[in-house]
């Protein structure tokens, strides 16, 4: 899913962190290779456009905040814009309304988008992950092999169909599935209805009268992702005509190119409620906004730094901090500082996830019982030390340890661990320091 675009993308932005300072130029060049990107992704050209446009207009509108270079700040822009693009006004999409049982749910699409797997794939959620009964029903007269297609994925996944009479009419159908769900205490009934190969009359009239007898809450058009701009345009014609309350692309585990997922809300107005990840029973997901725009840009990290650094970072004491460490100072006060940031920055494992490369050290860490009471029970060793101490842990012997880690509550192995770790961190500092512009914590927080 989105490889191309993303690999576009961050070529864009890797060029534009790399500067110091921004001009108006240099970001405009920018949003003009991110403009030829989203083309190239099938992305329909006023969508491409307006898309750039906002991003312009809030990037000139910004100040820079103190502690993140512009070049990242842009790349947040552009992130919260593809976000407001894949989402719409209302933020997030929200699950699936299946109250007040039985709860139907309309399946309609062209044939061969993967309706039928979707109906299936969504029925397994529903009953595993939501706890729902579900029933599902066929209402594709014109393909017994259809009907029979729903009933052997019904039968491997553990949900119900309606049983199938031949010579019914899909109207008689969808009514004999809302009685049999009635009857049978389900709290959701699926209605797989007949795709054509285009969007014909008929095949509107048919899911009208559905529509019209069984009220559904759910409308869930299932589109082919591969087709890109003709995803959308189906969408269109059948918002226009039944009214849709959602989208599923399929196929988004093909090599497609991304468009039809930015362009769908954008065009429609509605959203994608998931996303088809392969032919498997499991493969679907829903679709996060957040997630997906994360995956487009390839950019998580600067990201999450960047709403971070304006949140909680006060670009002063960063500064300030940052002169320290450079010097190799790095005494207890600063292990404290550093530990609380990291519990407001949302722990440990927020805090490594931001930065590059240090995933896997977060499960390393984790591993070895490094969590966030021990980040508190840290916090509090430093807290019963006298402020001479602190600034000169090398003060602290036998007597001292023992007395700290009494006021702590804690064993004086612990505290011992601690030291370690101040004495591993200031040589650390001081070694970036010597790196320089390389070094990560400067990176960081810059
Ligand atoms: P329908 O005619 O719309 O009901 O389409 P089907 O459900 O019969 O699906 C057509 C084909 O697409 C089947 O071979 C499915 O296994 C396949 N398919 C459906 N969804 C996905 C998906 O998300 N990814 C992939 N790779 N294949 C899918």
């Amino acid at each position: 899913m989105f490889e191309n675009l993303s690999e576009r993308l961050s070529g864009v932005f890797d060029r534009l962190t790399k500067q110091g300072a921004l001009s108006e130029d240099d970001v405009k060049t920018a949003l003009r290779e991110v403009r030829v990107a989203l083309l190239e992704a099938d992305v329909s050209l006023p969508v491409a456009r307006d898309f750039v446009k906002a991003v312009q207009e809030k990037a000139t509108g910004q100040t820079v905040t103190k502690s993140v270079t512009p070049g990242q700040q842009v790349i947040k822009i552009v992130h919260d814009e593809l976000v407001h693009f894949l989402a719409g006004d209302e933020g997030d999409i929200g699950a699936l309304k299946v109250d007040n049982p039985p709860a139907p749910i309309l399946m309609v699409g062209l044939q061969g988008g993967g309706k039928t797997t979707t109906t299936a794939k969504l029925a397994k959620r529903l009953q595993e992950k939501n706890g729902k009964r579900v029933l599902m029903a066929s209402l594709d007269v014109y393909r017994p092999a259809a009907m029979d297609q729903l009933k052997v994925l019904g039968d491997q996944i553990g949900v119900d169909t309606l049983p199938i009479v031949p010579g019914q009419s899909p109207a008689d159908i969808a009514k004999r599935a809302k009685q049999q769900a009635t009857m049978g205490g389900y709290d959701v009934y699926m209605l797989d209805t007949a795709g054509r190969l285009s969007i014909d009359d008929a095949l509107m009239t048919e899911v009208e009268e559905i529509r019209n007898i069984t009220n559904p809450r759910e409308t869930l058009l299932v589109v082919d992702g591969l087709t890109g701009q003709d995803a959308v345009h189906t969408a269109e014609n059948f918002d226009e005509r039944i009214g849709i309350s959602g989208v599923i692309l399929t196929r988004m585990d093909g090599d497609g190119r991304g468009g039809a997922a930015l362009s769908m809300r954008a065009v429609t107005g509605k959203p994608i409620k998931f996303v088809g990840l392969g032919e498997k029973m499991d493969a679907i997901e829903e679709f996060h906004p957040e997630r997906i725009a994360g995956r487009i840009l390839g950019m998580g990290d600067i990201v999450s730094l960047v709403e971070k650094a304006q949140e909680t970072i006060e670009a002063e004491q960063a500064e300030r901090m940052m002169k320290r460490f450079q010097k190799g100072r790095f005494n207890m006060n600063d292990l404290k500082m550093q530990l609380e940031q990291m519990l407001k920055m949302g722990g440990m494992e927020g805090m490594m996830g931001m930065m590059p490369g240090m995933k896997k050290m977060s499960k390393q860490m984790e591993g070895a019982g490094i969590d966030d009471k021990m980040l508190k029970r840290q916090i509090a060793l430093i807290q019963s030390m006298t402020k001479k101490e602190r600034a000169n842990p090398q003060l602290l012997q036998a007597s001292r340890k023992k007395r700290i880690a009494k006021g702590a509550g804690l064993e004086v192995s612990e505290l011992n661990k601690l030291l370690k770790m101040q004495r591993q961190m200031a040589d650390m500092m001081k070694k970036m320091g010597k790196m320089g512009k390389g070094g990560m914590l400067k990176q960081a927080m810059k």
